[in-house]
């Protein structure tokens, strides 16, 4: 058993960020992640951070920007704190020693972004969350800070008290890649969750294959609420054949969509008449679907984004990582040719709830970046928002783990007796309810111990998960499972959703369930063992994608990403609330909040959003 103060699990930039922190405030603090730290997703990240640091902008600005771009569903406290925080720590990260790109005059370069009324995407070439991770990962070494890489955290070490908002985490468990050890961590004060997005849930994803949702799928087992969870963005510009990138960096240096038929369809088709190719994701991302489904679309399948007239030497100077991108997955030549694009899934604005503080409504369980939901980004991120998001609320959960003060927080988290409760007829059962409890997936679900034995206990369960699947010798294994959930998922529960979609996709997702049953670990060795490691990952899909289709099943509106054939507007008199879903004792409840408009010094009315 290892024991620090705060245990952070995940090293991506949310991670690093709270681990530093929480260092500061006297902390002892581990890191524990299943990647080493410079392998985290952040280092896909290409475009840049968004922070008001110009003559000319300002935090308001940035505030009001993200709020319309969340489609009114952001709590204003989240998203002002975002606003107001981000110079501070974009400055800090260039004292840290980040190598921003920047203008002759030697001042740090920023570039117009899609739904920004301001140039504010700070960046350092289209190579920024590489730089980001390795300029932070340098201030955990240099701080000394414990980092257990390559360990898997597999559960979370929780109490059992009926309600969750009376639970309290004291630890996880996680399994050492290396040698298969299976160890308990115990945190004295917190534990902070930072282990990313669940974009392995889709089979076209910009998402590494270490994107699989863990974080959100323990912490929703161990009884904290994951919200908003329907509102997934689909990024306009990924590379057909992987699904690879190509950042919104190109758009923002000028770049230019066009159709088969060599037409500027953003302002052509009347899409978005101001901001064309800058306009926010969501309205991109079907603009170009639009067009392949009426018959304008280049193969029948996707659009071409052109940046040759930018000229040689700025794409060297700014964009020179698109051209190796362009050139490594498509074979295209993006100086001398169009690169072919269309929407792939990109990121989950849902999430873990937490307050502004990082807190969830279990004691000392935090969580922040991509798997939380705070919630800065409603139904529709920014390009440009989630670094931000990660320094600015990763700090914040790390200092508040190790026991800072942050004062009151004004967002509320876990269930209440007054929320409203919802009554969709679903055309499944949900969660685990009606199957066999001894099966392999009735791992992870609601701790069963008292707060002095969770963490032995949690490991002691965890010891028998791994044994169970390493020792049965047939039966299906996880890589069936999850082909077919992914293709349910981008079948279903993509940028155009229907009501009959998605619940197939939810009757698909239930047979995913049941057939994990019987799920089999080919390789039955205990080092570097990647097929026992996909198998637990695969089962943490489930769990997340399920929530995500529920979401957008009971989400009868049109609102920022999520898009609705039979609702095709937003309604506000009833929808200007967060979807909730909590696992109660293996079977999912759907509730609701109202979401916070009112900001420090204004409200923020819900307006028509065009661009
Ligand atoms: C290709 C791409 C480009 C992007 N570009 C931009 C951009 O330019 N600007 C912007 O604002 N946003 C961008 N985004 C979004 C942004 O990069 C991500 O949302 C953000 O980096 C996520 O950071 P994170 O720290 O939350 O998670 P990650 O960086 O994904 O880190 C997760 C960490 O958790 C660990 N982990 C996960 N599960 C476990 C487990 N079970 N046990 C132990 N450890 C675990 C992993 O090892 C990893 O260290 C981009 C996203 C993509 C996919």
């Amino acid at each position: 058993m290892y024991e620090h103060d705060v245990i952070v699990v995940g090293a991506g930039g949310a991670g690093l960020r709270a681990a530093v922190a929480a260092h500061e405030a006297g902390a002892d603090v581990a890191m524990v992640t299943k990647l080493h730290p410079v392998r985290s997703h952040t280092g896909a990240a290409e475009g840049g951070i968004n922070a008001a640091l110009r003559e000319g902008d300002d935090w308001e600005l940035h505030a009001y920007d993200t709020m319309k771009g969340s489609d009114y569903l952001g709590d204003a406290p989240a998203v002002e704190t975002l606003a107001q925080d981000a110079p501070e720590e974009t400055i800090n990260l260039e004292h840290w020693g980040m190598p921003f790109s920047r203008e002759d005059d030697g001042t740090v370069s920023q570039r117009p972004f899609g739904g920004l009324s301001f140039p504010r995407t700070t960046y350092a070439g289209a190579e920024t969350g590489h730089h980001l991770l390795h300029t932070m990962y340098e201030q955990v070494v240099k701080r000394g800070i414990e980092v257990y890489d390559e360990w898997f955290v597999t559960r979370l070490a929780v109490t059992d008290e009926p309600d969750p908002n009376d639970r309290t985490c004291h630890g996880v468990v996680a399994y050492d890649v290396q040698t298969g050890k299976i160890e308990g961590f115990k945190a004295r004060k917190g534990v902070v969750l930072a282990t990313g997005g669940p974009g392995q849930a889709f089979d076209h994803t910009t998402n590494a294959v270490s994107c699989t949702g863990d974080g959100q799928a323990m912490a929703y087992r161990a009884g904290a609420p994951l919200e908003d969870m329907e509102f997934i963005q689909f990024h306009p510009t990924s590379l057909p054949s992987t699904g690879v990138l190509i950042s919104e960096g190109v758009r923002g240096e000028g770049g230019i969509l066009y159709n088969d038929e060599g037409e500027r369809f953003m302002f052509e088709y009347g899409y978005a008449n101001n901001s064309g190719e800058l306009a926010s994701r969501d309205v991109v991302a079907r603009a170009e679907l639009t067009e392949v489904n009426e018959g304008r679309g280049v193969n029948d399948e996707y659009v071409h984004l052109d940046m040759r007239h930018l000229g040689e030497e700025r794409i060297m100077d700014r964009l020179e990582n698109i051209l190796h991108l362009a050139e490594d997955f498509e074979g295209v030549d993006g100086l001398v040719e169009p690169m072919p694009v269309k929407p792939g899934q990109h990121y989950a604005m849902g999430g873990i709830e937490t307050d502004e503080n990082g807190a969830t409504c279990i004691d000392g369980l935090y969580a922040a970046g991509e798997c939380a939901c705070v919630s800065v980004h409603g139904g529709n991120r920014l390009g440009g928002n989630a670094l931000p998001e990660l320094i600015v609320f990763g700090k914040r959960a790390g200092y508040h783990a190790a026991g800072g003060d942050l004062g009151e927080a004004e967002i509320e988290t876990g269930y209440a007796d007054d929320v409203e409760d919802d009554d969709t007829d679903l055309p499944i059962t949900p969660g685990e309810a009606g199957i066999e409890p001894e099966g392999v997936a009735a791992d992870g679900s609601g701790q069963v111990t008292d707060a002095a034995g969770s963490l032995e206990r949690a490991v002691e369960a965890e010891r028998e998960r791994v044994d169970h699947l390493l020792e049965k010798d047939d039966g299906v294994q996880h890589s069936e499972i999850r082909s077919k959930l992914q293709q349910a998922m981008t079948d279903y529960v993509n940028v155009f959703r229907t009501e009959e979609g998605v619940k197939k996709a939810l009757k698909i997702i239930r047979e995913c369930r049941q057939e994990y049953q019987d799920v089999y670990v080919a390789d039955p060795s205990r080092t570097f063992n990647t097929d026992l490691q996909h198998t637990i990952e695969t089962r943490n899909l489930i769990d997340v994608a399920e929530t995500i289709a529920l979401g957008a099943l009971v989400r009868d509106e049109f609102r920022g990403a999520h898009w609705r054939k039979e609702h095709q507007e937003r309604k506000d008199d009833e929808w200007l609330k967060h979807t909730l879903i909590s696992w109660d004792r293996g079977k999912p409840s759907v509730w609701y909040r109202p979401v916070i408009l009112e900001g420090e010094e204004k409200t923020y009315e819900p307006k028509v959003r065009s661009y």
